[in-house]
């Protein structure tokens, strides 16, 4: 199955997310993957948008492969970059 796994604000804005295939990864490993881009500094740990602080979310996807998700993992990466893009992000 894939995986996502969120680090939201308490109003959901989602400050970085992974995707991941639970027959080639471990929550364990995500959750050290992702707390060395906070600990690398290249991102805060705060919500760039309301300012709140960020827990992290293990949720199960509908998708059984990684092939099968891509196409959806990416118009949602499109549409995060162009919200990102109106509220003034840096790509
Ligand atoms: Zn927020």
């Amino acid at each position: 199955m894939i995986w996502i796994t969120q680090w939201l604000c308490p109003s959901r804005h989602c400050a970085i997310a992974l995707a991941w295939d639970d027959q080639e990864e471990t929550a364990q490993n995500v959750e050290y993957q992702g707390e060395q881009v906070f600990r690398q500094g290249t991102l805060n740990r705060w919500c760039g948008i309301c300012g709140g602080s960020l827990h992290m979310e293990h949720g199960r996807t509908a998708f059984k492969t990684m092939e099968e998700a891509l196409p959806h993992i990416k118009a949602i990466e499109k549409a995060n970059l162009r919200a990102r893009s109106i509220i003034g992000g840096k790509f």
